[in-house]
């Protein structure tokens, strides 16, 4: 057989790293049907389980017919009547059973069969209202077929040996179910940098191009791909010669990587003087490991909001003081920044139930669920504050674009703590309270802000989205999205200074922190401190130690004049590559 010809494609570079591996092509439309061919004695069984199948579903679709019923009106559920009766037609039901009976074919592929004869012969008539109906077919038929295959239909989309993960797209609680032992990289079609899915690979240590367009069809499972996190790229059916060079790329990384581990017990700061805290961002309590060896001098965002939707129920307190006290006993008395639960947005527990929003990211999201899902909210506060009797706790809230959403939060946090201490729990009164600077109008009152909490976070990942108004997962717009942006400088200047005035602890969290193109320009800014994924650690104390903070003031002040990104760009390029050599490796 003549090899596949290589070729290249060109994405956004989501998460550094080189990878070389098979491909393992999931398309979450494209269910896996095994074909078993099954015994004389067990047809009439498998039969009845299609019948069971058929019903459960039916169950499924009127449960959902009722809730939509309620929350948007008959008019709308009415859409199910259709798919109801595609499961009471007969034609389906005994041409399957017959195929069972006839073929001894197992009942999820003897229905495949059967399903995939109807859609293809509907989808040849140049009829709309037809073309509309395959819609509906195509729909019940995932569903039967997923109730057929049981709990197992997930694990048919994760690949059996360690792969290159090729996907249309990864929503956060896909990638955070997946089994990292056997992802060796992500390649998504959709995503810009501070797409979930990009934080996530990056606080993983995995490569990760995204933004790749229509790649998921040009890509086989099994091909061999190579995801170049560094330079964006990925190139299916790479020739020896080619592997070969990027085996050597590899290889080269790998040392830069671990000379820049010798920096871990160096401090952070600058030529002259001045000390940033270089903390880390955790997406699950497993990376907690990664930001001790990284050097990491405390948790500077934990997003709770991973391990509520890496499962499928709503976590117990006591499972989650389990979780956050490990993380607090693993930081050995080092700061921990527990944020409360960011959910929404592209973060869906299907177990809430929420219904579809047309605008997620500014939808029903953060401390927005959290205030009027009290007891969930209510949970979590008691669990991190009875975490806080074993190491130094924070607490911070999400996506804050009110003040009275501070001032409720702040009252819940003081009943919660009453309640602990009348059921005489152990626990820090004192845990700081602070708040995620992520919109632009808690910016504009970041004075106010300042005189309600102990410390800020800037989430430059939002502030970003919401201030350019660009989704910031959309690779269609991912070149308007940029951290250098004048106008977002602006605006963190103005949030540093608020946290000045009143001497409280200002950080960014946001990927800007993790890049190093803007960390001159942050220490410039004067904040407090620095949170990045786990293994950018090293690299931003590298710039940190090789510059001296008056001239990145300077820096500041010449780049404030600047209209647009690109000469912000050039000129702090240009600083930093003078700096090059400046790296220290003594204290
Ligand atoms: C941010 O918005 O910058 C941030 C750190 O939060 P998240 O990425 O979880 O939205
Ligand atoms: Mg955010």
């Amino acid at each position: 057989m003549a090899a596949k010809p290589e070729f290249e494609r060109r994405g956004i570079s989501a998460a550094p790293g080189i990878v070389i591996g098979p491909a393992f092509v999931r398309d979450a439309e494209r269910l896996h049907v095994p074909r078993t061919l099954v015994d004389a004695t067990a047809v009439e069984g498998e039969v009845a389980r299609f019948l069971q199948a058929l019903s459960d579903t039916a169950r499924e679709l009127r449960a959902f017919k009722a809730d939509i019923a309620s929350r948007m009106g008959d008019d709308h559920a009415r859409i199910f009547d259709a798919h109801l009766m595609i499961l009471e037609d007969r034609m389906l039901i005994d041409e399957t059973s017959a195929v069972v009976r006839n073929e001894r074919l197992n009942a999820a592929a003897a229905f495949e069969k059967v399903i995939g004869k109807v859609i293809a012969s509907i989808a040849g008539i140049e009829d709309e209202y037809l073309k509309e109906r395959t819609i509906d077919v195509q729909d019940v038929r995932k569903r039967i077929i997923r109730n057929l295959l049981g709990k197992d239909t997930r694990a048919a989309h994760r690949p059996g040996e360690p792969s290159v993960l090729v996907a249309h797209d990864l929503s956060p609680s896909d990638t955070a179910q997946l089994d990292r032992s056997i992802v060796l990289g992500y390649v998504t079609d959709l995503g810009g940098r501070t797409s979930h899915t990009a934080i996530l690979a990056r606080s993983q240590g995995l490569p990760a191009v995204v933004g790749l367009e229509n790649f998921v069809n040009r890509v086989e499972t099994g091909d061999i791909v190579i995801v170049d996190g560094n330079a964006g790229s990925v190139i299916v059916n790479p020739t020896p010669t080619t592997i070969e060079q990027y085996e050597n790329e590899i290889a080269r990384f790998r040392d830069l990587e671990e000379q820049l581990l010798t920096l871990t017990g160096y401090p952070a700061h600058t030529l002259d003087g001045r000390s940033f805290t270089l903390s880390a961002n955790l997406d699950s309590p497993d990376e907690v490991d990664s930001v001790i060896e990284h050097g990491g001098q405390g948790v500077g965002l934990f997003r709770t909001e991973y391990f509520f939707i890496s499962q499928e129920y709503l976590p117990s307190e006591e499972e989650q003081y389990k979780v956050y006290r490990q993380v607090v006993e693993r930081m050995e008395g080092k700061p921990v920044v527990i944020r409360t639960l960011d959910i929404g947005g592209d973060k869906i527990a299907s177990y809430l139930n929420r219904s579809p929003e047309l605008n997620p990211f500014m939808g029903w999201r953060g401390i927005r669920f959290c205030l009027t899902r009290k007891d969930i909210f209510k949970t979590q506060l008691r669990a991190i504050y009875r975490a806080s009797a074993h190491g130094q706790v924070k607490i911070m809230f999400p996506m804050i674009s009110q003040i009275e959403e501070v001032l409720r939060a702040k009252e819940i946090c003081a009943e919660v703590r009453e309640d602990l201490k009348r059921e005489r729990y152990k626990l820090d009164e004192n845990v700081p309270l602070g708040i995620m600077v992520e919109t632009p109008s808690a910016v504009a009152l970041a004075d106010h802000y300042a005189r309600e909490v102990d410390f800020f976070s800037i989430g430059t990942n939002d502030l970003i989205q919401y201030t350019m108004a660009v989704d910031r997962g959309n690779s269609k717009i991912a070149h308007l999205y940029q951290h250098l942006q004048p106008s977002i400088l602006r605006l963190l200047r103005l949030t540093v200074e608020a946290a000045r005035k009143r001497k409280i602890h200002v950080s960014v969290c946001g990927e800007m922190a993790g890049d190093p193109l803007s960390v001159p320009i942050l220490i410039g800014l004067g904040i407090d401190e620095f949170s990045v994924s786990p293994n950018m650690i090293p690299e931003i104390k590298r710039i940190i130690r090789s510059v001296t903070f008056d001239e990145c003031r300077a820096l500041l002040r010449r780049v404030a004049r600047f209209r647009t990104t690109n000469e912000i760009e050039t000129e702090i390029d240009a600083f930093l590559k003078s700096r090059a050599h400046n790296g220290r490796n003594g204290p």
